[in-house]
């Protein structure tokens, strides 16, 4: 029995990833950063493998280092690398390292150094975001000392790459500036002798959207899990992720009656109410207080009052309700329950947090369509 539980169809995720690579003539990176989204990193990584992946991204070395641990032997890229970790071990664990600065790529020399065998990099050039990456004005010095440090052999640059601003709203001018300036980029990696084997930008959004911005890999990440970057847009993506409990407690209170702390809603009626084993400390977020929805014997409700740490409380009128009934906070939405979508926009945040939260350790992740 359990009472709160999320459950992450695998199957889905291969279906999704599936999908990507048939939809791409470039190489498909599926992105399992930050747990697989809450998907759960390793499991997530498996089935977009399965499903036709070949190459995973994660942002910290030691995500890359535990995909290598769970015997995952596929080409791994980590961008997310501040001064003086231990990247020798990513180096030995055949890892691929994204790289930024002059600093970073000295690191990376000396890493290559440690293992016995050249760091394999990934060059990033800034083209808009203002985030990771080089600035336009600082490229050809990166590029000029990469180049050197290849021809010494300390080095292997595998690849030139950056990430859009603004994909998820198709259209918009700066997708069509960053290529150019991407392609640029690449053009003056050329000149100073590089020739980069992967050429990449594309995030979710443009593998969905921009086919001319794929070029040698993508790198979609939310996709992978079902869900659309683009809002109204499905795609034929099937969500992967399931958050649901078991109703705790029914009690039936009269008309006037506050719920739950400061009292911010309060029963227009003599009410059956339903107590959920979930709250913030799950994943929920706090600002769903009086709007997150549910759905609860074949029907949508709204959380009444405040969430909690631990639980929150529906108002069900006169419906009958029993403890043990089950409540879906959002799952693929084929049943007419809410979606991690519905979620997004009842908190205003977006799809990536919601899953992203219930990546939680107290909720058990429980897998369908697990494979030996
Ligand atoms: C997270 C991330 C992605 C994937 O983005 P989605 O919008 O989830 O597809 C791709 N590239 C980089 C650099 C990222 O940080």
């Amino acid at each position: 029995m359990w009472q709160a539980e999320v459950r992450v169809d695998l199957d889905a995720i291969r279906e999704n990833a599936s999908r990507l690579r048939s939809g791409t003539g470039a190489e498909l990176m599926a992105v399992v950063k930050a747990d697989g989204y809450g998907h759960g990193m390793v499991p997530a990584a498996r089935a977009a493998l399965d499903g036709g992946a070949g190459w995973l991204g994660v942002c910290t070395l030691d995500e890359a280092l535990t995909l290598r641990r769970a015997g995952i032997t596929a080409p791994v890229l980590a961008w997310l690398l501040a001064p003086g970790l231990p990247l020798h071990e990513g180096v030995a664990a055949g890892i691929d390292l994204g790289v930024a600065s002059l600093s970073q790529l000295a690191e990376m020399v000396e890493a290559g150094r440690a293992a016995g065998r050249p760091a394999r990099l990934h060059l990033k050039i800034d083209t808009g975001l203002a985030r990771g990456g080089a600035t336009v004005a600082d490229w050809p010095a990166l590029l000029d000392a990469a180049a050197k440090a290849q021809a010494d052999g300390l080095v292997e640059v595998v690849g030139v790459w950056s990430h859009f601003v603004y994909a998820d709203s198709p259209g918009h001018p700066t997708i069509d500036r960053q290529l150019a300036v991407f392609h640029e980029g690449i053009g003056m990696a050329e000149r100073a002798g590089l020739r980069p084997r992967y050429r990449h930008l594309a995030n979710s959004a443009a593998t969905l959207t921009r086919p001319d911005t794929h070029l040698d890999l993508v790198r979609p990440g939310l996709a992978v899990y079902g869900l659309s970057p683009v809002a109204g847009e499905r795609y034929g993506l099937r969500p992967a992720m399931t958050a649901r409990a078991r109703v705790m407690l029914t009690k039936r209170v009269p008309a006037g009656s506050g719920v739950s702390y400061g009292h911010t809603y309060t029963t227009e009626r003599a009410a059956n109410l339903a107590v959920v084993p979930l709250g913030y400390a799950d994943g929920v977020p706090r600002h769903a207080s009086n709007s997150g929805p549910v759905q609860l014997g074949g029907k949508r409700r709204t959380i009444s009052g405040r969430v909690c740490m631990d639980q929150f409380v529906l108002d069900c009128g006169d419906d009958p309700v029993s403890a043990g009934d089950e409540v879906t906070l959002f799952g693929d939405g084929a049943d007419g329950g809410p979606t991690a979508d519905d979620w997004a926009e009842a908190v205003g945040t977006i799809n990536y947090e919601i899953v992203t939260r219930f990546g939680s350790t107290r909720v058990p992740r429980r897998y369908d369509g697990e494979r030996p």
